[in-house]
C-alpha cells in the first residue's frame, strides 16, 4: 500500500514524511514576454507548443488534483497571461466548488487586458513579480521591460477588488537592494502585500554570480527595520513565507521567502506541475512522474491519472538541496518548473 493514505471519506495526498499535499502549481506555459535576469537567458529555448499539454489537459490533471483533496490551484509559468485562450482555463477552474483558492502569479505586463476577467472568473488572490520602482533599472533587470505597463496592470488590479494582491521581489545585490525600502513604501501606499525572496540556483545563469549577488532575508529586514516598526506574524500559511506586520500600516505585509538563510521543506505542503504535464515533487530537486504520458495513454481513465499522483507522493524528496556556491545546479530555470 503507498503511503498515501485513502481514507473513506476524503481522499487526501500525504508524503513519506506525513506531509499533506493540498497545492497545486500549475504552469501553463515556459514563454514569456520578459527575459528577468535571474530566471532565464536572453536567448531563451522554449518548450515545442506540441509538447505542451493542453488547456483540456490541464483542467483534467486540475481536476484529479481537487479529487485528491487538493483545494489551492496557483497559476504560474512563464507568463500565464500569454498562453492564448489561458482564460478558457481560468473560466472552468473557477467553476469547481472544491477548489477554494485560484490565485495566479503573473508579471503584471497583461493585467490591464486581464484583471476583470480573471475577478469574474473567480480568482481570488494574484501576485505581481516587481523588483524595482526604477524605469531604467526595470529595463535593465527584465531585458526587455517597461515598467509603466506592469504598474498599469497592478493599478487594474487593485481597482477589481481581489482577496489580496502580493509584490514578488527577488533581491540582487548591487542591483535592486537599495530599493527594498521604496518597495514596501509603494505596497503601503496602495495597501497591498510583498514578499522578499531570495534567488534560487535554478538552470545555469551567465549574467551574474549568484553568490555575489546574494542579499539575505535577514539583511532586508535590518534595513527595513531601520524605517519600520516589523512584528511577526502569528499567521501561518504553511507555505516558504515568514511574514511580518508593519505597525501603523494594517493593510501591508511583509513576507520573506528564503531558501538560503531559512529552510522551509518541512512544512511544504505543495507540488507542481510543468507546462509538458511534468509533475515535480520539489522545486529544488529532480524527482518527477510525466502525467502527460499517462493522460495520453489512458485517454477514457482518469482512475490512471489519480493513481500517478497518489504514487508519486512515495517519492516526494524531504527538501531542496539549493547551495549557492555549489558546482551541480538544477537544469531548469524557473520558467520552466512553474516559480
Ligand atoms: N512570469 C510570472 C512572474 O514573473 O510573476 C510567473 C512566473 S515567475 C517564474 C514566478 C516567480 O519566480 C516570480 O516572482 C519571479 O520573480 C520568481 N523567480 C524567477 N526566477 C527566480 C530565481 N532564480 N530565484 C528566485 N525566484 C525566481
Ligand atoms: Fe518571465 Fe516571470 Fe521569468 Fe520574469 S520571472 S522572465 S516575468 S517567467
Amino acid at each position: 500500500m503507498s503511503s498515501s493514505i485513502r481514507s473513506a471519506e476524503k481522499l487526501r495526498l500525504v508524503d513519506r514524511f506525513a506531509r499533506t499535499i493540498n497545492y497545486v502549481r500549475l504552469s501553463v506555459t515556459d514563454r514569456c514576454d520578459l527575459r528577468c535576469v535571474y530566471c532565464m537567458p536572453e536567448k531563451m529555448t522554449f518548450v515545442p507548443r506540441t509538447q505542451l499539454l493542453t488547456l483540456e489537459e490541464m483542467e483534467t490533471v486540475a481536476r484529479s488534483f481537487i479529487d485528491l483533496g487538493v483545494d489551492k490551484i496557483r497559476i504560474t509559468g512563464g507568463e500565464p497571461l500569454v498562453r492564448r485562450n489561458i482564460m478558457q482555463l481560468f473560466n472552468r477552474l473557477g467553476e469547481i466548488e472544491a477548489l477554494k483558492d485560484l490565485t495566479l502569479t503573473t508579471n503584471g505586463t497583461q493585467l490591464e487586458k486581464y484583471a476583470k476577467q480573471l475577478k469574474s472568473a473567480g480568482v481570488t488572490r494574484i501576485n505581481v513579480s516587481l523588483d524595482t520602482l526604477r524605469p531604467g533599472l526595470f529595463h535593465e533587470m527584465t531585458r526587455v521591460g517597461d515598467l509603466k505597463r506592469t504598474l498599469d496592470g497592478i493599478d487594474a488590479a487593485i481597482a477589481c477588488d481581489f482577496k489580496k494582491i502580493k509584490i514578488n521581489a527577488v533581491v540582487l545585490k548591487n542591483h535592486n537592494h537599495e530599493e527594498v525600502l521604496d518597495l514596501v513604501k509603494y505596497c503601503v501606499d496602495h495597501g497591498i502585500d510583498i514578499s522578499f525572496i531570495e534567488e534560487m540556483p535554478l538552470g545555469e545563469n551567465t549574467h551574474h554570480e549568484r553568490a555575489a549577488a546574494y542579499y539575505s532575508s535577514d539583511q532586508i529586514l535590518e534595513d527595513l527595520e531601520q524605517h519600520y516598526d516589523l512584528v511577526p506574524s502569528t499567521m501561518h500559511t504553511a507555505g516558504p513565507t515568514r511574514y511580518f506586520r508593519l505597525n501603523e500600516h494594517e493593510n501591508t505585509r511583509v513576507g520573506f521567502i528564503s531558501p538560503h538563510s531559512h529552510n522551509f521543506c518541512e512544512s511544504c505542503n505543495r507540488v507542481r506541475v510543468t507546462a509538458e504535464g511534468r509533475l515535480l515533487l520539489c522545486l529544488g530537486q529532480e524527482h518527477s512522474v510525466d502525467l502527460r504520458h499517462v493522460i495520453r495513454a489512458n485517454p477514457e481513465n482518469r482512475a490512471a491519472l489519480d493513481q500517478a499522483i497518489i504514487d508519486a507522493m512515495d517519492i516526494k524528496p524531504k527538501g531542496h538541496d539549493f547551495n549557492l556556491n555549489s558546482q551541480t545546479i538544477l537544469l531548469r530555470h524557473m520558467n520552466m518548473t512553474g516559480g
